[in-house]
């Protein structure tokens, strides 16, 4: 059974105060158990996040970081000093960072290494444009992309792993891939895994969906035999749409 995932990925949206006040309305509302609740913040807003999570019943992650431990980087977040800190996920290759910042899959991958090896977990995204999607090459791209990513990754490493399939069209849009789409999509995902590691792997990996996802269509979402949970922006921003999500249940 792979527990549930609703996660909130606030992008570059909220100072620590907004954070603070976030933090207070969603303070003992959180469901103790049945579904795993995430918040993925800015970087300056991660340390809030994580004393939070000591006591309350939420994950944290960061939105992204660099593959190094340490060292001359100006301007990036280590791993491990994530790890120290006390998160417990970061949101690698989301379409806006590829897109606006370059990260390539090689990066992405390096970036997966290095997650895992601070005791973290990666939540790996991938996604085709609405021109892949149209010309009959969204899987093909979007298996691609979870092959490079996964590259040297062990089979229990991977199966503790999270990855999130966000159309880019479905992004920030309001135009949500139906519930049959994205089931179709997180299938055939699991089935590349299986077929790169194994069936017992492809069964572990919890693969959410996002773009677009809202209290409004969560559950039907969430009905679906694969779909293991949402990757979600704009909704997971105000506290009361963030645990209407997190209670869908
Ligand atoms: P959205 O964003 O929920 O605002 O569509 C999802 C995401 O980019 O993770």
């Amino acid at each position: 059974m792979r527990t549930p995932i609703i996660a909130g990925n606030w992008k570059m949206n909220k100072n620590p105060q907004e954070t603070q006040e976030f933090l207070e309305a969603i303070k003992g509302k959180l469901p103790e158990s049945g579904v795993e609740a995430i918040i993925g913040a800015p970087a300056i807003d991660l340390n809030a996040l994580t004393w939070f999570s000591k006591d309350e019943p939420l994950k944290t992650a960061a939105e992204n970081c660099y593959f190094e431990d340490a060292g001359a980087f100006t301007g990036e977040t280590s791993p491990k000093a994530l790890s120290d800190m006390g998160l417990d996920y970061v949101i690698i290759g989301h379409s806006e960072r590829r897109q606006y910042f370059a990260e390539t899959d090689e990066d992405i991958n390096k970036k997966a290494h290095a997650i895992l090896k601070n005791n973290m977990l990666p939540i790996i995204c991938c996604g085709e444009t609405l021109e892949q999607r149209e010309s009959g090459k969204a899987e093909e791209w979007v298996t691609g992309q979870i092959e490079n990513a996964v590259k040297g990754i062990s089979d229990d490493d991977l199966a503790k792993s999270v990855v999130a399939y966000e159309p880019i069209w479905a992004i920030g849009t309001g135009k949500t891939a139906t519930a049959d789409q994205a089931q179709e999509m997180v299938h055939v995902i699991r089935e590349k895994i299986a077929s790169l590691y194994d069936a017992d792997t492809a069964d572990k990996v919890r693969i959410l969906y996002g773009g677009s996802v809202k209290p409004a269509n969560v559950k039907e979402l969430m009905s679906k035999e694969d779909i293991d949970g949402g990757l979600v922006g704009g909704a997971s921003m105000d506290p009361e749409s963030f645990l209407a999500l997190a209670n869908f249940q």
